[in-house]
């Protein structure tokens, strides 16, 4: 039976780090990190996860604001916004809550944050700096599975880590950090040909397609490490992920619940860019 990696927990100790650094940064430079984020439109979804990521700022002691703006907000208002973020010295972190609506121009506003702000790491320079491994500010998904991994002690050097999924905000990133970790990574797809055949293959699997169940129990190789990044909700309101957990559970070394497992980790990390993103404008 697997062990349970319990990514509630660990988010919980980052965020007392956090804590910890962000006091040590107001003792010395008298400079409290701040994180502004910008919502638009009344998405639950979206609502909740900013309030989340709100209430987590608060907890380890970044000063946040909310900026909220009505779905038919224009793309000019908000430019203007950023603009004028990206000079106010109070906020060290932008984060525009995504999905924006289909009127604006997601990457345009999001390729106006400054990218020493860009606390969820999705600019071109940014993502840049990942694929040459320089020092930089990276998608807090991935970085928060590469962290989960590190504090399980999981062997990734050598591995054959697979990634089912190739967005920019997961599959990609965190192939890139594998990479840099020394495994050897396989990245899947829609187009991929014989995807139970690749995922045998995985001793560590990451699935991160958004489709409740597409990973099976007996595809998942005796002891292999299953990151379950997938968050779906099932028709009577209970939250799942991608991979067949029950089953999969029999055969893994390691694995992620859906509750608990990634999503936590996410704001964790969030937290942590922020942080960083404070000390690096405090030493410029
Ligand atoms: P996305 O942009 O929709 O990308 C999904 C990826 O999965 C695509 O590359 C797609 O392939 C691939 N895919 C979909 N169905 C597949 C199938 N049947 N076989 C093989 N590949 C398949 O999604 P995302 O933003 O990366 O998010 C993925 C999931 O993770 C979602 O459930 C999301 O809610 C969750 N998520 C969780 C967190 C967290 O904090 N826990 C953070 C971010 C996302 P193509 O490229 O060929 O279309």
């Amino acid at each position: 039976m697997a062990q349970i990696i319990d990514g509630k927990s660990v988010a919980l100790q980052i965020k007392l780090e956090v804590k910890e650094q962000v006091e040590r940064l107001k003792a010395k430079y008298s400079v409290i990190p701040g994180l502004a984020v910008i919502l638009v439109g009344d998405d639950i979804g979206s609502v909740t996860y900013v309030r989340n990521k709100q209430k987590a700022c608060d907890d380890v002691g970044i000063h946040s604001r909310t900026f909220s703006f009505s779905s038919d907000v224009g793309q000019k208002e908000l430019e203007i916004l950023i603009n004028e973020l990206n000079h106010n010295a109070q906020y060290n972190g932008i984060l525009i809550q995504m999905p924006l609506p289909r009127s604006l121009d997601s990457r345009s506003l999001l390729n106006a944050v400054d990218p020493e702000k860009d606390v969820d790491g999705l600019l071109p320079s940014n993502v840049g700096r990942l694929v040459i491994g320089e020092e930089a500010l990276y998608p807090c998904t991935p970085l928060g599975i590469m962290t989960l991994l590190q504090r399980y002690e999981v062997p990734v050097s050598g591995a054959h880590a697979v990634i089912v999924g190739r967005s920019n905000l997961v599959g990609k990133p965190l192939a890139l950090m594998l990479i840099a970790a020394n495994a050897t990574v396989t990245l899947c797809h829609t187009k991929t040909r014989d995807l139970p055949g690749i995922v045998r293959q995985a001793d560590i699997l990451v699935a991160a397609a958004g489709r409740p169940g597409l990973v099976r129990g007996d595809w998942i190789k005796q002891g292999a490490v299953v990151i379950d990044v997938g968050i779906n909700r099932s028709p009577n309101g209970k939250l799942t992920g991608d991979v067949e957990f029950e089953q999969a559970e029999k055969r893994a070394s390691f694995i992620t619940p859906v509750p608990g497992g990634v999503g936590p980790m996410t704001i964790a990390m969030l937290m942590r860019n922020t942080l960083v993103a404070a000390e690096r404008q405090t030493r410029r």
